[in-house]
């Protein structure tokens, strides 16, 4: 939106000196200001087509990178630089922004201050050519502080080709009825957006913690350009997981994988390598993105990153092992060797 303004302001000053143009010049298409050869420029807008999410040309496309730890306590990690790091170094062709919508350090509080930090994400994966996916970091039911910000992130971002919307996390299992609880509260949240911005992918959650995507198929959200994310942990989540993912795309279902990790469900206990490459087989072998949990320095193994480690710049030393696992699996993914 900031571009459309300044391309305005550019046209009139054209007329004011009298330049010989004699139109104003349309406003350049960000998928053109993407880096040449970025992900963006590449693929362009991202759509829902034949129960795949398609680039501009209609080719699959598999996002492949890294999720951010909730927002409120990891803040360093949510800048330019970290980006810049993880495209450059880590090839990510995605990150995602885990804005914190639980407690009072959350968003639910501090509107302004978790705006801020996401739309440094979005701005930071927009100047880098690479998608974003902006997550509403909740377990629970927060609709007027959903609303409000996804509303928000809409109107300032609605217009990027990058810009790919998570309303719900993860919703909890008991007492949490798909159909009763969750359906509803996306129809709000895909509505409010649509208001705004009527194109942009929207990838919704289901109860458990984002597994029953079998359930939300039986009864999915109407709607242009939306998907359903499913989240796993290699250690805890197996066969019995991926067949209610099977469930899903058997009936029509596009998924994303937004969220995962390649330890147990909690974010710690040790990693499960054979059962992370089933995963990741399946997951390659359904055109399914992937975003891995997390960059953080938590002491816990799911974290990327040793504690203290900086916003930028990070040696192999600084990576744990799981940090080490997912720089390398995402480096030959993107035709790079491990170093
Ligand atoms: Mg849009």
């Amino acid at each position: 939106m900031k571009r459309l303004v300044v391309g305005i302001i550019a046209a009139a000053a054209l007329g004011l000196t009298g330049c010989t143009a004699t139109e104003p010049e349309a406003p350049t298409s960000y998928v053109e200001d993407a880096p040449e050869g970025s992900p963006v420029a590449l693929n362009g807008a991202l759509s829902v087509v034949d129960g795949k999410i398609v680039g501009q040309h209609g080719n699959p496309v598999t996002l492949r990178g890294m999720s951010l730890f909730w927002s409120q306590w990891d803040p360093q990690y949510y800048s330019r630089e970290t980006v810049d790091w993880l495209v450059d170094d880590w090839k990510v062709t995605a990150v995602r922004a885990a804005i914190a919508a639980e407690g009072e350090d959350s968003a639910l509080n501090h509107f302004d201050r978790e705006i801020e930090k996401a739309s440094t994400v979005i701005e930071a994966a927009e100047a880098n050519g690479i998608y974003v996916v902006l997550d509403w970091h909740a377990h629970r039911n927060h609709p007027d502080e959903a609303e409000a910000f996804l509303t928000e992130i809409a109107r300032r971002y609605g217009d990027l080709p990058n810009l790919i919307y998570e309303p719900f996390n993860e919703p909890l299992r008991d007492d949490v009825d798909w159909s009763r609880d969750v359906k509803p509260y996306h129809e709000r949240m895909v509505a409010a957006i649509r208001a705004i911005d009527p194109d942009n992918v929207i990838i919704l959650g289901t109860p458990s913690w984002s597994q029953d995507v079998d359930i939300a198929a039986q009864d999915p959200v109407m709607g242009e350009n939306l998907g359903y994310t499913l989240h796993y942990y290699a250690g805890t989540h197996k066969e019995e997981l991926r067949a209610k993912g099977d469930a899903a795309l058997d009936a029509g279902l596009v998924l994303m994988i937004t969220e995962f990790g390649i330890v147990n469900a909690d974010g710690d206990g040790p990693i499960d390598m054979a059962s992370s490459d089933l995963w990741w087989d399946w997951a390659e072998a359904n055109d399914i993105s992937w975003l891995n949990w997390s960059i953080s320095n938590r002491d816990e193994s799911s974290a990327a990153l040793k504690p203290g480690t900086p916003p930028s710049g990070w040696s192999a030393e600084d990576l744990t092992e799981s940090g080490t696992i997912l720089r390398a699996r995402l480096r030959a993914a993107a035709g790079f060797d491990e170093d």
